[in-house]
């Protein structure tokens, strides 16, 4: 039985297409980036709710794409993301198969999700739209290398950051902006306004889901906890719709806060006010008071965080406040929206399933940089030569909703490869 998931750095199975990071140490490049904008200044004074309703009805505005999906939009993105026909055999045949010395196991959710597979479409079909205009980027599409390397040769480029200022002065008029999947924060979208850009906004229906959550708290004046990373792209964008917002990364964050609440009475974890404001420095609104603004308080997330986890630190929030506040009082001090995707959750249950059958390893196939995909990981991380067991190996295979089946793969076909070429060597010898 596999006990634990480890990864390994290998080479790329085809020389035309690079594979999706699969690294275990080696440098790491930076996850996120926090960005702001430089030009203009971005007024943030404006309602952000009445700012994005009229964003999206100027009329060089699109959300839904060109309609040249059937032309060759659908063919361009088979050929860059589908698999070739790996991944249906394994489906045809209950998500396992036996290529010669190498078995192949799974998981049941995989890869590519409908938001992703949504904003992909549509970037292409925005660059058959305007096949003469700059395309830019706001930000890495998602979070797979595979995918922006593909839009970086088919003329899309993301606007460049420089000492953690996004270069939006590059944008020229005229030219178009396609907004990622994670969205854009509103100053963000206020500067593009003001440019004049026609804009191809490929932001995942359920992250906006998420915006309209934090709006709904504002309006009510209560304080939104995020659960997500305070520099990812897609947080960056939901705190830019909230009123009073903390960003809580995990369990230990939301106990901590949950515990200052609380007056230490939860673990006494938390300390001082100045202690409190140092821990999320990075991560609260301006001017955050812990001592009056976590009096009413809803919970929102990023999308690419486990449902689980999210739903758990809701119920930690709300039993808290009910302990401070009294059960019959909780619709005052809490309240509460369901708008978690299962995206992130369902691959990763299947990762879970995965690593309870018998198995010599599993490679998790995605972007290094990817949330989703780093939350499949679990267990040591070890890097070493010589990963592949000789002789026969069973392989499981999981994949983050950002990752393309082709990549998927790819990365089969590269095992594929190491085991002929060990049949080699053993032949020679
Ligand atoms: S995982 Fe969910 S929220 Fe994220 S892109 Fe996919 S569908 Fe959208």
């Amino acid at each position: 039985m596999a006990s634990c998931v480890q990864f390994w750095r290998i080479s790329s199975a085809r020389t035309e297409i690079p594979l999706t990071e699969m690294r275990v140490f080696g440098r790491r490049m930076p996850s996120f980036l926090r960005c702001s904008v430089t030009g203009e200044a971005a007024s943030s004074e404006l309602d952000p709710k009445v700012f994005r309703h009229e964003f999206m009805r100027r009329k060089e505005y699109n959300r839904k794409g060109f309609g040249h999906h059937e032309e060759t939009s659908l063919e361009r993105m088979s050929r860059d993301y589908a698999s070739e026909n790996i991944i249906e055999k394994l489906k045809e045949n209950g998500n396992e198969y036996r290529w010669g010395e190498v078995s192949v196991k799974l998981a049941e959710a995989h890869g590519i999700c409908w938001g992703v597979d949504r904003a992909l479409r549509i970037a292409y079909e925005a660059r058959q739209q305007f096949p003469t205009q700059n395309i830019w980027l706001n930000n890495q599409i998602i979070h797979n290398p595979t995918v922006n390397q593909r839009l970086e040769e088919m003329g899309v480029k993301i606007i460049p950051v420089k000492e953690g200022k996004k270069q939006v002065d590059v944008v020229g008029k005229g030219d178009v902006v396609v907004l990622s999947a994670f969205g854009a924060p509103v100053d963000e979208m206020k500067l593009l306004t003001q440019k004049n850009v026609e804009i191809v906004d490929t932001t995942c229906p359920w992250v906006s889901k998420v915006w309209h959550t934090v709006e709904k708290h504002k309006k009510g004046e209560y304080t939104s906890i995020i659960h997500g990373k305070y520099a990812h792209e897609e947080t960056v964008a939901t705190a830019s719709f909230a009123g009073k917002y903390i960003i809580v990364r995990d369990m230990e964050e939301a106990s901590y806060l949950c515990d200052y609440i609380l007056g230490g009475g939860l673990n006494g974890s938390s300390s001082t006010k100045e202690a409190f404001l140092e821990k999320f420095n990075d991560a609260v609104s301006r001017g955050f008071d812990p001592d009056k603004d976590l009096e009413k308080v809803g919970v929102a997330n990023q999308t690419t965080m486990l449902k689980r986890d999210t739903e758990e630190i809701g119920k930690l929030v709300e039993n808290s406040m009910m302990r401070n506040y009294g059960v019959e009082n909780i619709s005052k001090h809490f309240i509460s929206f369901n708008t978690i995707c299962d995206g992130a959750q369902e691959r990763q249950d299947a990762t879970q399933k995965l690593a309870e059958k018998e198995l010599d390893l599993i490679l998790v196939v995605g972007g290094w940089n990817s949330s989703n995909t780093l939350s499949l990981q679990h267990g040591e991380l070890v890097e070493k030569e010589e990963w592949l067991p000789k002789g026969h190996v069973t392989i499981g295979i999981a994949a983050g909703a950002s990752t393309p089946h082709k990549d998927i793969e790819d990365v089969i076909v590269k095992v594929f490869q190491i085991k002929s070429e060990e049949d080699y060597s053993h032949a020679a010898i």
